[in-house]
């Protein structure tokens, strides 16, 4: 691996990976130093485990520079060919591959941490799209919160189906809060959306004084874009 012009480590914007550690994950506590400036190491004074700078990003654990990883899969995000990449890089195809593999994962662990908690949505809009691909065609069902134009993700699947739309449905549930205020959701006509909504969306309520378990739809109800009009159907 060629050298590459490196900033300091900066202990200060690390924390302890070690789960059995009881300063994990702390920022500013002043338990991180820096263990080897070539190697790019910290150590915790805590658990006095030694990590290296790129555990926990895309980069652990490939042998090649920052740069250049971060170049190709930014090439890979805007749509470039991996053939293309192999090409101009002279990388082998299956790294590249790997790396695609291995940054969407991280990605997606990265999504789900940020966006997927509690908060109060309001008005949620999903919509379907048809990505016709090298292999055949595919369905991209997403959804976004309609007032704060936060994306709160996307489903991926062979078939526009009724389990593309829970996985959708599913993912947008752990992202409400449970105390927020009702749920508008906002789509097509897509006959699954309705029952899908109350079934996800489904809370088991306290039982009665008789003792039988009872079930409420929740508090999201839906609309369906009918041309340039919305209209309720709740
Ligand atoms: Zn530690």
């Amino acid at each position: 691996m060629q050298p590459e012009n490196l900033l300091p480590l900066a202990p200060e914007q690390a924390f302890c990976p070690n789960p059995d550690c009881p300063a994990k994950g702390q920022f500013g506590q002043g338990n991180i130093g820096a263990h080897s400036h070539q190697e790019r190491r910290f150590i915790c004074h805590v658990c006095h485990r030694t990590f290296s700078e790129r555990k926990g990003t895309v980069f652990y654990r490939l042998q090649k520079e920052t740069t250049l990883i971060t170049q190709v899969l930014t090439l890979l995000a805007h749509g470039c060919p991996v053939q293309a990449i192999v090409a101009a890089f002279q990388l082998d195809e299956r790294t590249v591959r790997t790396w695609l593999a291995k940054s969407g994962a991280h990605c997606q662990a990265v999504h789900e941490h940020l966006v997927e908690q509690p908060q109060d949505l309001g008005q949620v809009q999903c919509d379907e799209i048809r990505v016709k691909a090298q292999q055949g065609v595919l369905w991209l069902a997403m959804a976004i919160c309609v007032q704060t134009r936060l994306w709160l993700g996307a489903e991926l699947s062979p078939q526009r189906d009724g389990s593309l739309i829970e996985r959708l449905i599913e993912r947008v549930k752990r992202c409400a809060s449970a105390l927020g205020s009702p749920l508008l959701f906002c789509m097509d006509g897509l006959a699954s959306y309705p029952t899908t909504i109350k079934r996800v969306f489904r809370e088991k309520l306290p039982r009665s004084d008789v003792g039988v378990a009872s079930w409420s739809n929740g508090r999201a109800c839906c609309s369906r874009k009918s041309s340039n009009n919305m209209k309720a159907t709740v």
